[in-house]
């Protein structure tokens, strides 16, 4: 491949699409505005947008050698001084640039000077040799993961604990795009009806091997339609296992309490042949709006909405009154990234306390509102231990009424015996914890 060549305008693009990416939500947005300011069409279009997204994916570890080299986190920076090292970073060190294009980085000190102060085009202009000689010290393990698979140092560390050398496997399947899964509605639907349409539609497709109701998706093709008829809702085959191994049955009191946007609410329904009752909490109305739609279109008539803390439920409903109740715990959703790249660099290590403790707050309200007898599915798409066998290993030791059923399939064995793990690597689906807990009288 030749050297990459950038020219003046196509670096300020990016540099405009990189600031306005930390102000508009969803980052595709702000680079439209941006390139369309820039009149970036066709072929430079696909370019741009190709370097654009690999500095997104990359932002974490771009960051890291903005703060080694000026010795302050790039967060305190000017914003425009911030984005235009991010773009420098990315074409200097990550890539290779052509003697002109190195010339045109040099000329951001004027384009920088011009959007802030003169001394930030000085400053600018100084550094960049740094930024240019750079060369990365990868004398670790996890620092050479990192710079091959773009994953904070802590959380490979984590995964290569659990995992040892597989962890490499992980990091690599955590970066392969995952095709789109759709579970199959039959309140509205058979396997074979979506089946046909996609065929109709030449569109290539295979059946999930561990649940029948899961499709995945191989071509790149929209199942708007599916979806608005009900047909079929986007869900990948790690969370629809978790409503099978639950398994509710039709007549029974059913609690979900963290149920939006309601994928497993829907799928539990379906289970249910829409009869007996289940009641959906959430706290996040938008998510909760959306709950609304999912369930109005796939048909699902036992379902009581609450916008209500789930930890509130006991209060709300009445203790002991659920035949079974699904704890799909808010977590760090770290078992997610293949869907979304860019939330690698916003785990934090310092905020899983925080989420653990949420969780243990919800597990506890879950086990109010089961009856003697009930069972409990705790599940979370987070891979870290704390927020899966730490918190049902904490929960089983306050409870000697408390009894793991084990959870024997589909997929691994999770660290404690009788609950169950997703991998991407092994399982090609999104990262996955279950626990399925029953309730004995005391
Ligand atoms: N079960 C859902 C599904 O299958 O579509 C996904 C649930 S998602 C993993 C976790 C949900 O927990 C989010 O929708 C979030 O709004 C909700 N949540 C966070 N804190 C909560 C709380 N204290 N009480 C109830 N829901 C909460």
């Amino acid at each position: 491949m030749g050297k990459l060549k950038l020219s003046d305008r196509q670096l300020h693009a990016l540099i405009e699409a990189v600031k306005l990416g930390e102000e508009i939500k969803p980052s595709q947005s702000a680079k439209r505005k941006a390139f369309s300011k820039y009149r970036i069409e066709g072929w430079e279009n696909s370019k741009l947008t190709g370097i654009f997204y690999s500095i997104q994916r990359r932002l974490g570890l771009i960051d890291e050698v903005i703060e080694e080299l000026v010795g302050v986190s790039p967060l305190i920076l000017d914003p425009w001084l911030r984005a235009t090292l991010r773009v420098a970073v990315e074409v200097a060190v990550f890539r290779e640039p052509g003697e002109k294009t190195l010339q045109h980085l040099k000329g951001l000190a004027q384009f920088l000077s011009r959007k802030t102060h003169p001394f930030v085009g000085y400053y600018y202009y100084d550094l960049l040799p740094r930024v240019v000689n750079y060369v990365p010290k990868l004398d670790t393990e996890e620092k050479r993961l990192k710079w091959e698979y773009l994953f904070p140092e802590w959380f490979i560390a984590r995964m290569r604990s659990l995992l040892g050398d597989e962890a490499e496997e992980l990091l690599k399947a955590l970066n392969e795009t995952l095709p789109t899964s759709l579970r199959v509605n039959r309140l509205k639907a058979s396997v074979e009806d979506v089946e046909s349409y996609l065929r109709r539609k030449n569109v290539r497709f295979k059946r999930s091997e561990r649940v029948e109701t899961v499709i995945r998706i191989l071509d790149s093709f929209n199942p708007g339609w599916l979806l608005n008829k009900g047909w079929a809702i986007a869900q990948e085959e790690a969370p629809a296992v978790a409503s099978l191994v639950l398994s509710p049955k039709p007549g029974e009191t059913v609690v979900d309490l963290a149920a939006a946007p309601g994928g497993k609410t829907a799928h539990m329904a379906e289970l249910m042949e829409n009869r007996g009752k289940i009641y959906a909490f959430d706290v996040d109305r938008a998510r909760v709006r959306r709950m609304k739609e999912v369930l109005r279109r796939t048909g699902v008539e036992i379902v009581e909405v609450i916008t209500s803390d789930g930890r509130n439920a006991p209060e709300i409903i009445g203790e002991e009154i659920a035949d079974r109740v699904m704890l799909d715990a808010p977590c760090t959703s770290d078992g997610t990234i293949a869907k979304n790249p860019e939330l690698r660099w916003r785990l934090r290590e310092k905020n899983i306390p925080k989420v653990v403790a949420l969780q243990k707050e919800l597990i506890e309200s879950a086990w109010k509102l089961l009856k003697p007898g009930g069972r409990l599915l705790y599940s979370t798409c987070s891979m870290l231990p704390e927020e899966n066998e730490g918190v049902v290993e904490w929960f089983l030791k306050r409870h000697e009424n408390a009894r793991l059923v084990p959870v024997d399939g589909p997929y691994s064995p999770g660290f404690l015996e009788g609950t169950m793990r997703a991998w991407p690597h092994r399982h090609k689906t999104i990262g996955f914890f279950y626990a399925l807990i029953e309730k004995g009288s005391l």
